[in-house]
């Protein structure tokens, strides 16, 4: 524990008028450093040796526990906002399949990493994970406990779509050993939910966060997206009202993102009800304000967390971490990920399974692992990542500690970076003092943008656009724009 990281200063007042001030000039979008190299560096077809290679390693850190991640693409209906892997399908009979391979998945992965795994934490994400029906999350659960060992003190948690689940339901995931949930919520508000295609009354959210409340789940966790059609602060704030009478442990506030290009089903959005940028400033501002002042700890980015949680007891103590999850407090483990699109963290390498269910049932078919990209970690990369860790989650670096760790001179290393850090510093987003660099208030809320400064790739990007625009420049021909590669928020 770090006194440090127990004063990371939550945004006041002021630092919220200060990034309204500042919003027009910096861009606060950018990754989201839930993996570093981010997913979009992953090569595409990588050597079947990667992902063997990782699990060999990670088979000689035995005895020490895994994370795991189980993804469900499936979902009834279609949210028009949505930019998540998942399928659309009401035809129950595809899950059964997938189900049968998930199995054949975790028999390969168990086998490589040769014992029965102890695993600390797991999450089932999607799609709907409770799009399975019973029997087929109870066989889930068992194929899990026979490929691992899930530890009973774990968090254990899954994602639940409040529309498909009963009482019923809920006591079973309680009986199959989940001890957390997050429900999808996004908004309230009526007008709002018929424009993204999910009618989801607050009665029946409220009668989900009871059972779990009723049947003893460790932490309620909800999901809101603000910069939907429809939206203003004033409305928005209706809904954070409802939210707070339902006192989650945990609540996630992500940016909409819309990119109808890249996600089809936002092509269904009517761009002319999207809040204008000034509007959705606020709503996020008043957001913040809001929250804080009921008591939740801004945990970072778009997190926040009663204080007693453990991400906020973890922040506190200077445990927190990031994981494909966001912010996590067991992210120091090697994390497995199973089914379709999903992504392992595994002794030094990122792997990321196919995409489609035909790539998917193709190699587990011919008995291999479903490895569609990946990437291994080099020194830079792990150095980076520790790095633009420190900064977003516990908002400081210790130079002479990482200095000690790495055998580096920071300031030599990171010459260029310093550099920009200075202008940032003029700017109020971080104080760079001898021996440490600490993020502010303000600087909290546009941390990705601190991070990025240590983005190697990004820079090397920056320099390749340049040296284009210097080329076409001298060749009389218009600089080449560049799209960003991170303008999606993920
Ligand atoms: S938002 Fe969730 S429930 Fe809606 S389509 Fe996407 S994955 Fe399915």
């Amino acid at each position: 524990m770090t006194a440090s990281a127990m004063t990371f200063p939550a945004p006041d007042r002021r630092a919220l008028s200060d990034f309204r001030a500042l919003a027009g000039r910096i861009d606060g979008n950018g990754p989201r450093y839930t993996s570093y190299p981010t997913a979009d560096r992953f090569r595409n077809d990588p050597d079947l040796s990667l992902y063997h290679d990782a699990l060999a390693d990670s088979r000689a850190d035995v005895p020490a526990p895994l994370s795991l991640y189980l993804h469900i693409p499936f979902c009834e209906n279609i949210c028009y906002y949505c930019g998540c892997n998942k399928i659309i399908t009401r035809d129950h009979g595809r899950s059964a399949r997938y189900v049968s391979y998930l199995g054949r998945e975790m028999a390969l992965v168990a086998d490589r990493l040769g014992t029965r795994r102890e695993v600390i934490q797991s999450h089932w994400g999607g799609g709907t994970p409770t799009f399975l029906d019973p029997d087929e999350m109870r066989r889930v659960m068992a194929l899990l406990n026979e490929h691992f060992a899930l530890t009973a003190d774990g968090e254990h948690s899954i994602e639940i779509d409040p529309r498909r689940v009963d009482h019923a339901r809920m006591a079973l995931l309680a009986e199959l050993g989940f001890n957390r949930v997050s429900l999808g919520v996004q908004d309230f508000d009526a007008e709002v939910q018929q424009a993204i295609h999910r009618i989801q009354p607050f009665d029946e959210t409220r009668a989900v966060v009871d059972a779990a409340r009723a049947l003893g789940f460790r932490s309620v966790s909800l999901d809101l997206i603000y910069g939907l059609p429809h939206q203003t602060a004033a409305r928005f704030g209706r809904t954070i009202g409802q939210v707070l009478a339902l006192r989650p442990d945990r609540l996630s506030v992500y940016s909409y993102a819309h990119l109808p290009h890249v996600f089809k089903p936002q092509r269904r959005i009517d761009e002319n009800a999207l809040p204008p940028a000034g509007e959705k400033l606020d709503i996020l501002v008043s957001t913040i304000e809001r929250l804080t002042a009921e008591g939740y700890v801004y945990i970072g980015m778009d997190h926040f967390a009663l204080p007693g949680d453990d991400l906020a007891v973890a922040q506190r103590e200077g445990r927190l971490q990031r994981n494909f999850q966001g912010y996590s407090t067991h992210a120091g483990y090697d994390q497995v990920g199973l089914g379709i699109s999903a992504i392992g963290a595994i002794a030094g390498r990122y792997v990321q399974n196919a995409r489609t269910l035909d790539d998917y049932y193709g190699a587990l078919d011919q008995g291999r692992l479903p490895l569609a990209r990946g990437v291994a970690m080099n020194t830079d990369d792990h150095l980076r990542r520790e790095i633009i860790g420190d900064l977003m989650c516990n908002g400081i670096l210790d130079l002479p500690a990482i200095e000690a760790r790495h055998g580096i001179d920071f300031s030599r290393a990171f010459s260029a970076e310093l550099a920009d850090l200075g202008r940032l510093s003029e700017d109020g987003l971080v104080q760079c003092e001898p021996g440490r660099i600490t993020v502010t208030p303000l600087g909290r809320l546009l941390v990705r943008r601190v991070a990025m400064v240590f983005d190697r790739y990004l820079r090397e990007d920056a320099a390749r656009r340049a040296d284009n625009g210097a080329q076409a420049a001298n060749d009389g021909a218009q600089p080449i724009r560049i799209v960003p590669r991170y303008s999606r928020v993920v």
